[in-house]
């Protein structure tokens, strides 16, 4: 059969940005619009298919209350993978990006696949966060990330995302 790898991935990033809602529409192609505050984090897994291998996720999807900030470490500690949400209605949860950014360099391990996901894409209107040019792919070409501008309400970009990360995973 195909061969097999486990990858631990992490979901950080502001409350609200939607990082429960793009695991729950990877996961189980779903949206919805009153999703619930998680509490401490969540589990979740997800198997994808990239090049013969079956890479099964093991998703940590965490709350992002700065009162469970001290919980972080235990989640994306041995992760291979981080997905960064910030919201692109919202300059605060960008800025707390790069926080969570600084801190998985500073803390993490270096062979880490990160990927920065600018969510809410469909809410342009209300956009506070330049998507090109001085902001967000930018900063993410500078500091070695995968970026894409998601939407889990329209799944814009979500499975991507992930085979992007499953496609960059060292292979074991
Ligand atoms: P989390 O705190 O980062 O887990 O954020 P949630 O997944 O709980 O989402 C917060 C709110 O934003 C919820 O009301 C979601 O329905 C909404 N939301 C999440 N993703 C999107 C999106 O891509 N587009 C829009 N319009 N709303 C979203
Ligand atoms: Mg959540």
């Amino acid at each position: 059969g195909n061969k097999s790898i486990n990858a631990k991935l992490v979901l950080l990033g502001d409350v609200g940005a939607g990082k429960s809602s793009l695991v729950l529409r990877f996961v189980k192609g779903q949206f919805v619009e009153f999703q619930e505050s998680t509490i401490g984090a969540a589990f979740f897994s997800q198997t994808l298919a990239v090049n013969d291998i079956n890479v099964k996720f093991e998703i940590w999807d965490t709350a992002g209350q700065e009162r469970y900030h001290s919980l972080a470490p235990m989640y994306y500690r041995g992760a291979a993978a981080a997905v960064i949400v910030y919201d692109i209605t919202n300059q605060v949860s960008f800025d707390r990006a790069k926080k969570w950014v600084q801190e998985l360099q500073a803390q993490g391990n270096s062979n880490m696949v990160m990927a920065l996901a600018g969510n809410k894409a469909d809410l342009v209107d209300a956009r506070k966060v330049a998507a090109e040019a001085s902001d967000a792919q930018t900063y993410a070409q500078e500091n070695g990330l995968f970026f894409a501008e998601t939407s889990a309400k329209t799944a814009t970009n979500v499975n991507d995302i992930f085979f992007e990360i499953a496609k960059r995973l060292p292979r074991v």
